[in-house]
């Protein structure tokens, strides 16, 4: 059973690349973090908050999952878990739920990434001004989003 909350699991950092907030992706950047996780493990939600959706992770792949929860003002998406099927739109998930089971991604890649959850977490908008000094964060123009370190949310560092 793994909690990915305040006691974070370690951060991927493997051949195919750093799991950090705002690592470099080419010409792109990681907007979550990675955490290392094997495949087959259970994950729980790490605050309490309401269940929004499951979304597919790629367009072309449909297996791989994420799912997405709301906690105020800010989502949290965790990708590629296979989602617990009990969960309903709209429904509070308290803190330490089992949301679903870390999907095989390591293997989808094969190129010595290791298994993980990606986790992303963000306010819709333009919302520098919620967001403490010290914390990282970036606006996405083109989605819209506002992307903040997700080890600072689950510290408890950003306003819901
Ligand atoms: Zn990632």
């Amino acid at each position: 059973m793994l909690q990915i909350a305040r006691l974070q699991p370690p951060i991927r950092n493997d051949i195919a690349g750093g799991g950090e907030f705002l690592a470099s992706r080419g010409d792109r950047l990681h907007y979550g973090i990675d955490y290392q996780i094997a495949a087959g493990s259970h994950v729980l939600v790490a605050k309490t908050c309401e269940f929004v959706k499951v979304g597919q992770a790629y367009g072309d792949t449909p297996e791989f999952k994420y799912i997405e929860v709301r906690d105020g003002d800010v989502f949290v998406r965790y990708f590629y878990v296979q989602p617990n099927p009990a969960l309903s739109s709209g429904t509070q998930l308290f803190e330490a739920e089992w949301i679903g089971c870390a999907q095989p991604i390591g293997q989808h890649y094969a190129n010595g990434m290791q298994d993980h959850v990606h986790v992303e977490v963000f306010y819709t908008g333009e919302k520098a001004l919620r967001i403490p000094n010290g914390v990282k964060f970036i606006y996405r123009p083109d989605k819209d989003r506002t992307y903040v370190d997700p080890a600072a949310y689950f510290r408890g560092e950003i306003i819901a």
